[in-house]
């Protein structure tokens, strides 16, 4: 009986195992398997209560709760009185959880079904069905949200313009816009995005207004507004959105230091050049551990097959042999003239409209390009021909320019655009099928090498259901129409909502060509305040980056306790275009003071011991990237500055 038992007990294990593995299989690291109940959805690091209509009563995000009531649908008094319904969950593989819900109210039946996957995105589909024709004047979907978690909005057109990232009480707490694909509203450690494809369906006459946000005492309430004026509702009304609690995971300065990206090489740059030097050798000295070789990989922009295969090979190599890892170029489209675009009519499917063209200076008959829409064939073909590539070449990963974006498109032959009730055509943004894209290719690629590092430009697209499968963005080009002679200011609010990761959970670094608009120390003064490394583009900004490199690896920044200046860093600057971070280890503080301004300046700092984890005796102070000893008063130190410009400071007792 013992060994039947035990076989049987073996055999149920063995069963659990297979069943728990399987559902696990699929679930790309670092996320878990989706834990799903009735009313709750668990993913990794956040946790949904579901209410009437699924809807989340709570949710809970780097271990704070983001709502102040329950998100609902608001309409004229009575249309959702009495409301009540059912839930169910329907399947959930770990991956992906359906749940539905059916009820009603006192003038609806109603039908949801809500989707809701291992990195935290959901999506709802919600059915109105009028029980007879009802007069409304307004319905609106209304997330309360707790005002100290919702600080700051990143608001995203996949577009250079029409978007806002800034501080929400720095831009007066109250916000209208017409229609964008994207609002995320967070504090510096978690946030929750709401995103939907087009405003099909929405009933407005005022689409100016048709996404509010107003703060009042500790409520910041986000509205999206479907009905703004009456109506007699006597078909069923469709409404589809998501919402993503972020982080969707954690962010480390580990990541980081093994990170630690250079863009961009070439063919030739594992071979010596005229001086007998290999651009390789000085990478790797400098403390480069990821390279990137940009868009002249292949013959044709966008194409999928090296122009060199055994130059490509060799290049890896010599990369690999020096620890190094070595990333190729994914853009968002396929040259005009490349012959895989010459398939008849794959152009016009495969094209957004109305058209995005780039028409570059260099090889335009090799690069000239038109944006492609993930809806298209375009999606199985990139899949494809990226296992492909990683089947035939020893990548290391991908870097991928503008993939991210769902870009507007109306193109019907693909299934993109909706029509109004005249007939006339209106675009869509195709978040789910980008998101889709990007996920099959996370899959693909790490099919191939789990640890491949996926990254991803996007500037003033911070938009985490198509991102969340990537480890790292690249987010600043939107400043590079500037010149120096523009003299930008990045307010500090805008950069704490869209150029650090933290809150949406990936790692961020900060582009800036030189110049265009700031001096490489200048942006290291913005970004190294954050926590944010400036990633060297070009060989001209290796040396600036590299000497924080040597510091930060020679403090053990990694494993240090992170003092950012919003959160009291212990170091008070005695003018405000100062600010100070810090990192504290071992009885050792390491300052990163930054002065904002382009003008000179002479201040003291004055330091907090016990926050900065630093002794009671006479303290030292060294100047990290020079060596040079700064005097000290007591827990005082003094800092001149000519302009705009950074100190790394290492303390001690
Ligand atoms: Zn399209």
């Amino acid at each position: 009986m013992d060994t039947m038992r035990t076989r049987i007990l073996a055999g149920l294990f063995m069963l659990m195992t297979i069943i728990a593995s399987s559902l696990s299989a699929d679930v790309p690291k670092p996320y878990t398997p989706v834990k799903a109940l009735v009313g709750e959805f668990r993913c990794l690091g956040r946790m949904t209560k579901l209410g009437p209509m699924l809807l989340p009563t709570q949710i809970t995000a780097a271990d704070k709760p983001l709502l102040i009531s329950p998100i609902h649908l608001a309409a004229d008094a009575g249309a959702f009185d009495g409301i009540k319904g059912k839930a169910n969950l329907i399947s959930n593989d770990g991956n992906s959880a359906v749940w539905e819900w059916k009820g009603g109210s006192s003038a609806f039946t109603i039908a949801v079904r809500m989707t809701a996957q291992c990195d935290g995105f959901q999506w709802y589909d919600i059915t109105l069905t009028p029980k007879q024709p009802v007069k409304l004047s307004s319905l609106r979907l209304e997330v309360p949200r707790s005002e100290p978690t919702a600080r700051y909005i990143h608001a995203a057109a996949f577009q250079w313009g029409g978007q806002l990232t800034s501080g929400l009480r720095e831009y007066g707490g109250k916000w209208n816009q017409k229609f964008v694909p994207y609002v995320w509203l967070g504090d510096e450690d978690r946030g929750l995005a709401w995103t939907a494809e087009s405003a099909q369906g929405w009933r407005l006459d005022a689409d100016t207004h048709a996404l509010h946000i107003e703060t009042n005492g500790g409520t910041a309430l986000f509205v999206t507004t479907f009905l703004d004026h009456e109506e007699t509702i006597s078909s069923p009304i469709k409404i589809s959105f998501g919402l993503q609690a972020t982080p969707v995971k954690p962010v480390s300065f580990a990541w980081r230091a093994k990170a630690r990206i250079f863009h961009d090489i070439h063919y030739q740059d594992g071979e010596p050049d005229a001086q007998g030097k290999i651009l390789l050798d000085t990478l790797k000295d400098a403390g480069v551990k990821t390279v990137v070789f940009h868009d002249m990989w292949p013959a044709y922009y966008g194409q999928l097959i090296p122009e060199k295969p055994e130059e490509l090979r060799k290049l890896i190599a010599e990369c690999h042999k020096r620890g190094m890892r070595m990333l190729v170029y994914i853009g968002y489209g396929l040259a005009r003239n490349a012959p895989e675009m010459q398939v008849k009519g794959r152009h016009d499917e495969w094209s957004v409209l109305p058209l995005i063209p780039w028409v570059p200076g260099y090889k335009p008959e090799f690069r000239t390009f038109d944006a492609t829409c993930a809806r298209s064939g375009f999606q199985d073909w990139l899949v494809a021909g990226i296992d492909k590539l990683f089947t035939d070449y020893d990548l290391d990963g991908l870097y991928f320019d503008g993939t991210t974006e769902a870009w507007k498109c109306e193109n019907e032959a693909h299934g993109c655009g909706w029509r109004d009730k005249d007939g006339n055509l209106h675009p869509d943004n195709p978040v789910l099928a980008v998101r889709t894209m990007m996920r099959r290719i996370a899959d693909t690629v790490r099919k191939h090498k789990p640890d491949a590092m996926l990254d991803a430009h996007m500037s003033a697209s911070l938009t985490m259901p198509t991102l969340s499968f990537m480890d790292s963005y690249w987010d600043g080009e939107q400043y590079e129409t500037y010149t120096a002679a523009d003299k930008v200011e990045i307010p500090l609010d805008a950069f704490r909502a869209e150029f650090m990761g933290y809150a949406h959970g990936l790692d961020a670094e900060f582009l800036c060509y030189i110049n265009r608009p700031f001096t490489t120390d200048e942006a290291i003064a913005i970004a190294g305040l954050h926590g944010v490394e400036v990633r060297p583009d070009g060989i001209a900004q290796v040396d600036p980056v590299s000497r924080l490199w040597a510091v930060y690896d020679r403090f053990g920044m990694p494993s240090a306790k992170w003092l950012p200046y919003w959160k009291g860093s212990g170091v008070e600057c005695g003018d405000s275009s100062v600010k100070a971070s810090a990192w504290s280890k071992d009885g050792r503080a390491l300052l990163f003071v930054s002065h904002l301004k382009r003008e000179p300046l002479t201040t003291v700092l004055h330091l907090d011991r016990k926050q900065l984890g630093l002794g009671k005796g006479t303290l030292n102070a060294t100047d990290a990237l020079t060596g040079a000893v700064l005097p000290t008063n007591g827990d005082s130190l003094s800092l001149s500055f000519t302009s705009m410009e950074y100190r790394l400071i290492e303390v001690r007792e």
